[in-house]
């Protein structure tokens, strides 16, 4: 007796017995399958060649407080807080970004949790190159023929041996080519600026490390300041203040957000107020006391002075036929800290000059810098490659 297996029955019900009943239709199912196959072969392939054949174009704001992460098509993707943990022992990069910074302040012995960048320049090199590999290669496809594009804003205050560090850094990360950029000219075409045209443009962008003032003309800086203080000494200032009246210690990350919460560049009209929790100075105990709007405005008026001194020496040292530009169009400020409440408010009565914030201030730097990548015919002038 013949023995018949699994198989035969499976090519019998549904080969044999289809191409009796209805043998046009199984043919015109095989050739749909067949195209399938085929057409989805050849989609991969040229996909997989075109990641082969085109290198990426990234742009990165590498920020005090946070770096941007911007790629050409795509937009910005990633946006983190400037920090990377290290192990003590052997230097690894543990974490960066979030996860980075949730452990500052609180890392076992073994951790050490840094913000590799200092005043808007480069603090840490080994420590900034392995954040920015961590970026480059989260975002560059894994199978490439050639390494990305990279560009980076720096400080227009840069020295010669700070912008050397940050395109040695980007092109150790992994960049084919890096490009600098002005990060007044960046937040300029960030905030939709039309730097080409012979008319006088003022952006003042106050980050967390840095205040940059500059006047802009014919696609390219003609004055700028550079002050070396700006949200983080904000922080500082409203520390210490804690410290001298309330003898209460607290951390960064409370300063911080006191600042946000409660703070303002000129006196509220209601005053507004918080609790905030630290460590008595004396006792060494924890307590909580409650902080007036008032008090905050009074501690940061200092540091507010340091940076309007940035905006007026601009101001001073600007041509008088791009001063009457600057009057008619006003001030435009970007960067994190410009959202100090009324800071737009204080700029004005303390300039003569309107000031307005600039459309996502916090995303100016970034978006102008990818602009910037993507229309480097454009833009050649104003950016350094290597
Ligand atoms: P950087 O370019 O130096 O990385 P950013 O432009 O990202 O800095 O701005 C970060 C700074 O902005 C931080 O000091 C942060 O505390 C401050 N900041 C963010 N939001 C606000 C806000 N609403 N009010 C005041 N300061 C703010
Ligand atoms: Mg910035």
């Amino acid at each position: 007796m013949p023995t018949y297996r699994y198989s035969d029955f499976l090519v019998h019900r549904y080969v044999i017995l289809p191409l009796k009943i209805c043998p046009e239709k199984v043919i015109s199912l095989s050739l749909s399958i067949y195209n399938c196959i085929k057409s989805t072969c050849l989609l991969d392939l040229v996909l997989d060649l075109g990641f082969l054949m085109l290198s990426q174009r990234i742009a990165i704001d590498l920020g005090t407080a946070n770096i941007l992460v911007w790629v050409a098509g795509e937009g910005i993707v990633a946006n983190e807080p400037t920090v990377v943990a290290v192990s003590e022992e052997d230097n690894r990069v543990i974490a960066v970004g979030n996860e980075a910074k949730r452990m500052l302040g609180r890392t076992p012995g073994n951790l050490l949790a840094l913000r590799p960048m200092r005043d808007g320049v480069v603090a840490d090199y080994q420590v900034t190159e392995a954040m920015l590999r961590y970026f480059i290669s989260k975002v560059a496809p894994r199978i490439s023929l050639f390494k990305p594009e990279v560009m980076i804003c720096v400080p227009a205050g840069c020295t010669q041996v700070e912008r050397r560090a940050v395109l040695d850094a980007t092109l150790s990360a992994g960049a084919r080519v890096a490009y600098l950029i002005d990060e007044p000219l960046a937040a300029s075409i960030g905030a939709k600026i039309p730097i080409a045209a012979p008319s006088g443009h003022m952006i003042v962008d106050i980050g967390g490390g840095t205040t940059e003032a500059a006047v802009i003309c014919l696609g390219g800086v003609v004055v700028h300041k550079s002050a070396r203080v700006a949200g983080n000494k904000l922080d500082g200032a409203i520390s210490d203040f804690m410290k001298r009246k309330y003898n209460l210690i607290i951390g960064d990350q409370t300063a911080e957000s006191i600042k946000i919460k409660v703070g303002s560049a000129t006196r509220l009209v209601q005053e507004e107020a918080m609790e905030v929790s630290g460590r008595d100075q004396v006792l060494g105990l924890p307590r909580t006391i409650v902080l007036s709007s008032h008090e905050v405005t009074d501690s940061i008026r200092p540091v507010l002075s340091q940076m309007l001194g940035a905006v007026k020496g601009v101001l001073e040292d600007t041509p008088p036929e791009l001063a009457s530009d600057i009057i008619e169009r006003g001030i435009t400020m970007s960067g994190g800290t410009s959202l100090l409440r009324n800071f737009d408010r204080f700029m004005t009565e303390e300039t003569g000059v309107p000031a307005h914030l600039a459309e996502d201030p916090l995303l100016c730097v970034v978006r102008g810098t990818g602009i910037a990548l993507e229309n480097l015919d454009i833009y050649k002038r104003s950016v350094t490659k290597r």
